[in-house]
C-alpha cells in the first residue's frame, strides 16, 4: 500500500474534489512558506499549463475551505498555507522592497473585552509590522 499524498488527503478532508491544480497550488504555498499573490502563484505554476483564472478560483476555494489564509497586504490579497504557522500571526513588511515574511515567533493576544471592536474580538484583523528587511539593511 502506497502512502497517500497528505495534500490530496487534506483536500478531501476539507470536502474539495482533488484536482491536479489544487494539489499544485497547495504544494507551492507549503513550499514557499510565506504569503504570495495570485500573480506570483501564476508565475510559479504557469509552466504547468493552468491558466490564471483556474489558479485564482483554486486560491479562493482553498481559502474558503480553511486550507489557506488570505492576508491583505499593501491592498493586494496574499495567500499562505494555513498549516504552516496557523492564523493570527503578524506579517513583517519591508518598507523599501515590499517583501513579506511571517513572524510566528511573535504572538499577540487579542482583547476579548466588550469595548473592543467585534472584528478584533473575533480575530478578523491583520497584524502588520513595517520595517527594513535584512537584505535591504545590508545593501
Ligand atoms: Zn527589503
Ligand atoms: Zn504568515
Amino acid at each position: 500500500v502506497t502512502q497517500e499524498d497528505p495534500r490530496r488527503r487534506s483536500l478531501r478532508d476539507a470536502g474539495l474534489k482533488v484536482t491536479a491544480s489544487r494539489v499544485g497550488v497547495l504544494e507551492l504555498l507549503q513550499r514557499v512558506n510565506k504569503p504570495i499573490t495570485h500573480a506570483e502563484v501564476a508565475e510559479h505554476l504557469g509552466d504547468a499549463g493552468w491558466d490564471r483564472a483556474t489558479l485564482y478560483r483554486n486560491l479562493i476555494d482553498l481559502s474558503d475551505a480553511g486550507l489557506l489564509n488570505r492576508v491583505s497586504l499593501g491592498s493586494v490579497w496574499h495567500f499562505e498555507a494555513a498549516t504552516k504557522h496557523g492564523g493570527g500571526h503578524p506579517h513583517f513588511v519591508c518598507v523599501e522592497c515590499g517583501s513579506v515574511r511571517c513572524t510566528p515567533e511573535l504572538r499577540v493576544r487579542l482583547p476579548k473585552t466588550k469595548s473592543a471592536p467585534r472584528a478584533l474580538r473575533r480575530g478578523e484583523v491583520e497584524l502588520q509590522l513595517h520595517g527594513v528587511c535584512d537584505r535591504c539593511a545590508a545593501a
